[in-house]
């Protein structure tokens, strides 16, 4: 490499990791040298688009679902070339919600044709590896790699996403050790090698629930299907099929205020109510201002949001498709699906099984179950400090990368996605997005954002 090439590291290569490459290879035009460093997960797949079942739905609309934000057909157009859909109108298409390994597909299409347009003066190396510390040096970064030598860097961007689940708060810390628990649910383990002799516990109510219960059933299981969440709250389909509302949007204006906000939330509530359809949409119609919003309450209104609005935003904002809602009904009305509203106590391996001891909130009774596999469900944990990501641990331990006020992320400069460091100084050379930026943006993990992100990023990397 020439020594005025300026190295690009990026750690992470899921949807983050690769969307940045490709921006850097279609858009540097000096020399350059990227290191793309990615281990877990399938490159360009990452946690969400190597789904182990074909019934694995995204969550958001084909139509709304491309990789490109100044191409915003991009993805529905590449659907429709592939067989089984080309008969499909194209606006039809869009509303629906496809299979999660189809996207995997498609980025992988976009990564091949990113790869085989490269420009001759780019260097780009892609390494299987897990990178587990980094360290700040004169002349960039030094990035610690599990099995490899060390690498140096002039910048560095840590898209390393979806951490795993936080483990349960129970005393019996040894089952964590056990092969009957799955801490992490997005891997096909979790679901196959039933015995089908006892009953499952899932902990989590939300789609990664759903996607596991699916799993399991596919997987042949019939036993019950148990799962427990504080509120053991139900998920809504989706079903206005893509209606807008624009009557809540008119109304808000700066200075947002939280209390402000969801009065008026409640106001157009009650108006949708009145025409005998439900708030979806109204909650859908603030996307686009969510960041906005977000950066703009006070630490304290962020803090009220989590503790007493957050679970109801989820509800809200998760839904399932129609079809697959229906699944989980019958499933719950023929007793192989309970979900329960409750704490889990204790988890403990028996002879007869696993014992799970956990409050039930509706009978207010403590109540023990006996099952065969305990599956976490819990969702990403966002906090560096207690990801078993050992490289956000490590960066925090040093003070590179220091956490966001209420602990969902990275604390970082979101215009120009530095890292803010234990000084409070914006790092010169390490950059951050996605779910990392979680605490500074709120929404920011999903591809209507980080299609924009990518974009962004790229541009000033090369700048
Ligand atoms: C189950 C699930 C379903 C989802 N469905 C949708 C959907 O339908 N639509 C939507 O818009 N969004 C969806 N999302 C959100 C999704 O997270 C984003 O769309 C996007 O895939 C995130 O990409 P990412 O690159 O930030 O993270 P990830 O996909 O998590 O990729 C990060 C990659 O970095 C690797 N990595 C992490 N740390 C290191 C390290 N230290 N060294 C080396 N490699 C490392 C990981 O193993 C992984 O391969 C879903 C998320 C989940 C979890």
């Amino acid at each position: 490499m020439d020594r005025g090439t300026t190295h690009i590291a990026i750690i992470g290569g899921g949807f983050c990791g690769v969307m940045t490459t490709v921006h850097l290879l279609r858009s540097a035009d000096t020399p350059l040298k990227i290191t793309l460093i990615n281990s877990g997960y399938p490159l360009g797949k990452g946690v969400a688009y190597s789904a182990y079942s074909k019934q694995h739905l995204l969550n958001v609309t084909a139509g709304n679902m491309s990789a490109f934000p100044d191409k915003p057909a991009d993805f529905v157009d590449w659907i429709h070339n592939k067989e089984g859909y080309t008969q499909v109108d194209k606006s039809l298409l869009s509303k629906t919600y496809l299979p999660r390994y189809l996207y995997g597909e498609y980025i992988e299409g976009i990564w091949k044709n990113a790869l085989s347009t490269k420009k001759a003066d780019i260097e780009l190396d892609v390494i299987d590896d897990t990178a587990i510390d980094v360290e700040v040096n004169d002349n960039g970064v030094a990035i610690l790699l599990k099995k490899s030598q060390p690498l140096a860097a002039d910048k560095l961007v840590i898209a390393t996403g979806n951490s795993e689940p936080r483990n349960p708060e129970i005393p019996g810390k040894d089952f964590f050790s056990s092969p009957s628990y799955f801490r992490d649910s997005w891997k096909g383990e979790s679901v196959s090698n039933l015995k089908s002799e006892n009953d499952i516990l899932i902990i989590g109510n939300g789609l990664t629930m759903v996607d596991t219960v699916l799993g399991l059933i596919e997987n042949g299981f019939s036993k019950t299907i148990y799962s427990i969440s504080p509120n053991g709250f139900g998920i809504l389909p989706h079903r206005h099929g893509g209606m807008e509302y624009s009557g809540l949007k008119n109304e808000i204006s700066k200075p947002y205020e939280l209390s402000k906000l969801v009065n008026l939330t409640h106001k157009h509530i009650r108006v949708m109510r009145n025409l005998g359809l439900s708030a979806e949409p109204i909650i859908d119609s603030l996307r686009p201002l969510t960041q906005e919003i977000w950066q703009s309450l006070s630490l304290s209104e962020r803090k009220h949001f989590l503790t007493r609005l957050r679970h109801l935003w989820g509800v809200a904002r998760h839904r399932l498709p129609v079809h697959v809602h229906d699944m989980m009904q019958n499933l719950r009305i023929n007793g192989n699906l309970v979900v329960m509203a409750g704490t889990v106590k204790n988890i403990t391996e028996t002879a007869d099984g696993i014992k799970v001891i956990l409050n039930n909130k509706k009978t207010k009774k403590e109540e023990t179950i006996t099952v065969e596999r305990v599956i976490n469900c819990t969702g990403p944990e966002s906090s560096i400090k207690k990801s078993n990501n050992t490289l956000l641990q490590n960066m925090w331990k040093r003070g590179i990368a220091t956490t966001d006020a209420l602990e969902l992320g990275i604390n970082a400069d979101v215009e120009s996605f530095r890292i803010i460091d234990k000084y409070g100084d914006k790092l010169p050379n390490i950059y951050t997005l996605g779910a990392n930026l979680r605490g500074m943006l709120w929404e920011s993990s999903a591809v209507p954002e980080l299609r924009v992100q990518v974009e962004k990023l790229a541009q000033k990397l090369i700048a």
